[in-house]
């Protein structure tokens, strides 16, 4: 089979990686892909958003399943232009995107389907949303309906702080994606995720993982992209996971297929673990990043043959997920001034070593200069390693993180902290 795959994160280094070893795979190419993914793929240039350029690559090059790893593409309709043209796509259609696309969306089918989450109402002006603030109390969650790269969410402990948020939104804090906001009832518990691979009516799960969004030690500081996962998260242990799919994931699938806007690929799952149960947070439309990289550390599957049964709508039938029951622990290296602005250029030495005590470095914002791997980006290395349990995957993963010199580079060091200390 001929897999052209979109992305070049962590996420789609480790998705490059697990479709590489399926004996399916005729040829991987990558687009615009990084230095790790060209170890498992050709790299091509196909133009960013380009949708016609991307269909006029797969023509020439036989392609049979495009694996679309972040969601922008999506939102913007490229499963949708790929599959008209005969392409099998891993990843929604723009309608079913907008389960991410849309904040607003997600919130009035949960509504519409029963499905828990928080009590919300939804905006166009800050005349009608201040107003409003006194039915949710404080603290209170604010949000830009359209996609903000994570950082469009303000969880405000005061009234100012609250009507500052609405106001910046309207003022155009967040572009568009501001132009109507969500306000919703703050809920208390702990976070975790859950994933199903989703055909447009049969939904299996693909597992559960903990991130760590906030930069520092401890869970302080401003948000990331995240700065470490584990999987399994074994707060969502068998019940748990059971009330997820009866009560969030299957009631969506089963709405967006009665509305005909089926959903397929991978349906991420935000939740919030409260003492109701679990509770809908927010839902995303590709594997996360860097979950997606502990998640493929512990798939025995064939992930190719998963995709192409999720992406052909032949999941009934197909084998399920095999999972190994080890921990995978993931930590990610940044460059200084991350989530700012990062430092680039810096040279990164020590990637064999740290692979030859075991553990898998993924790599994200990377780049080649001069026959040197230099910093690229924000996040840069995801250090992955599995262990019988969590210390062991931890102290694995750490292990190789000490092999790494990356001078102008830092990373937390108590991923998994809360996890650890439950024991
Ligand atoms: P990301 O891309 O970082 O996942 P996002 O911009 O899509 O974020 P959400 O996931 O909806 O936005 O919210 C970001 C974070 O804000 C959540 O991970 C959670 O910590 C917090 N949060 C969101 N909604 C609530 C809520 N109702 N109650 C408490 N915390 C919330």
């Amino acid at each position: 089979m001929n897999v052209l795959l979109l992305g070049s994160g962590g996420r789609e280094h480790a998705l490059a990686w697990k479709i590489a070893q399926s004996p399916k795979l005729t040829k991987l190419f990558a687009s615009p892909g990084n230095p790790g993914i060209a170890e498992h793929a050709e790299i091509v240039e196909i133009k960013d958003g380009d949708h016609r350029a991307t269909i006029d690559f797969c023509l020439k090059n036989s392609i049979e399943l495009v694996v679309v790893g972040p969601e922008a593409p999506l939102v913007d309709g490229l499963a949708d232009n790929l599959r008209t043209m005969g392409f099998a796509v891993f990843g929604p259609d723009k309608e079913a995107a907008q389960l991410e696309g849309s904040k607003g969306f997600t919130k009035d089918l949960c509504a519409e389907a029963g499905i828990p989450t928080a009590r919300y109402s939804r905006f166009t002006s800050a005349e009608t949303a201040i107003p409003a603030l006194q039915e949710f109390g404080l603290p209170v969650v604010i949000k830009a309906d359209g996609l903000a790269a994570g950082k469009g969410v303000v969880i405000a402990e005061t009234q100012k702080e609250a009507e500052a948020a609405i106001e910046g939104m309207f003022d155009g804090d967040f572009g568009t994606a501001g132009a109507e906001i969500v306000i919703e009832e703050f809920l208390t518990g702990e976070e975790a995720s859950f994933f199903a691979l989703v055909d447009g009516t049969t939904a299996i799960p693909f597992g559960s993982a903990q991130d760590h969004k906030r930069v520092g030690e401890g869970d302080t500081g401003p948000n990331t992209g995240g700065m470490g996962a584990y999987s399994p998260a074994p707060i969502l242990y068998d019940g748990l996971r059971q009330r997820v799919m009866d009560e969030i994931i299957t009631p969506t699938i089963e709405t967006l297929a009665a509305r005909g806007t089926p959903y397929s690929g991978i349906l991420f799952a935000g939740l919030m673990l409260t003492a109701k149960g679990p509770e809908l947070i927010e839902y995303n439309v590709r594997f996360g990043d860097p979950e997606c990289q502990v998640l493929m550390m512990r798939l025995e599957s064939d992930l190719l043959e998963l995709m192409a049964a999720t992406a052909e709508a032949r999941l009934a039938e197909a084998q399920p997920p095999a999972m190994n029951p080890q921990s995978a622990m993931t930590v990610v290296m940044a460059a200084k001034g991350y989530p700012g602005t990062p430092e680039k250029g810096c040279a990164i030495i020590g990637i064999d070593q740290a692979d030859a005590t075991g553990a898998k470095i993924f790599q994200a914002g990377t780049a080649q200069k001069d026959g040197t791997l230099v910093a690229a980006g924000g996040r840069v290395l995801n250090v992955t390693a599995t262990g019988d349990t969590l210390q062991a995957a931890r102290d694995a993963a750490y292990k190789a993180v000490g092999e790494i010199d990356f001078a102008d580079g830092f990373f937390r060091s108590d991923i998994g902290w809360r996890e650890l200390e439950r024991g």
